[in-house]
């Protein structure tokens, strides 16, 4: 085994990135259809910010909702190869934080269930208050001017070492474009490409374990 030169730390997005399926925002097109419906499109357009858009659509959710739209993750899979992964990085001593732009409730119930949340070495994501009336978003330790979790702020708390990054949507391109390596699928490799931002392509786990294989086993 040849050593790796300098140690990079590992960030991976939640929602459609470990599951295999959009999650969270599945999750809130059932609990707040109406509004989903008017923001998700201008969200993904960036007409309005992650910040605005997603606080707004999770205070509209009556807190008496709030444990089963956090189980809504419950039967839904997660793509193939992390525990794989996860393994090959400890041998390498090299950290797996999980950063999402989801409901942290629901991240850790996901990785709970898979038994790999004591595997992680931290889960970032938005925190919520379900104690009034309806769900509260109060500021959050990493938000930023256009995210609730700014996944960058997150990797720069982490390291300022090597940065490899794992994602899929549009909660991803900050980071991309701020990490050293990023594997991108699905939506985030359009976002990418129209930037002419080089990415790794992924599928599953199984993809980035060979490709990090390949080059520190060899
Ligand atoms: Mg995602």
């Amino acid at each position: 085994m040849t050593q790796v030169a300098t140690k990079p730390t590992v960030f991976c997005d939640f929602d459609g990135t470990i599951t295999a399926v959009e999650t969270f925002a599945g999750m809130m097109k059932t609990f707040a259809p109406q509004l989903c419906a008017e923001l998700l499109p201008q969200l993904y357009e960036k007409k309005i910010t992650l910040r605005e858009g997603v606080r707004q659509i999770l205070e509209s959710i009556p807190s008496s909702q709030y444990e089963a739209a956090i189980a809504f993750g419950d039967d839904k899979p997660i793509r193939p190869g992390l525990p794989e992964l996860i393994d090959f990085l400890d041998h390498h001593n090299i950290p797996f934080h999980v950063v999402s732009g989801g409901l942290k409730g629901m991240v850790e119930r996901v990785l709970q269930r898979e038994n790999l949340l004591q595997r992680v070495a931290s889960v970032t994501a938005i925190e919520v208050d379900p104690r009034q009336d309806k769900i509260i978003v109060p500021p959050q330790r990493f938000e930023g001017d256009t995210e609730l979790v700014a996944k960058v702020k997150v990797i720069q708390h982490h390291t300022d070492g090597e940065t490899i990054a794992i994602g899929d949507s549009l909660t991803d391109v900050n980071m991309a474009f701020y990490v050293d390596r990023i594997f991108a699928r699905d939506r985030l490799v359009k976002y990418l490409e129209t930037e002419n931002k080089p990415y790794l392509p992924w599928n599953d786990f199984r993809d980035i374990h060979h490709t990090l294989q390949q080059q520190w086993d060899t």
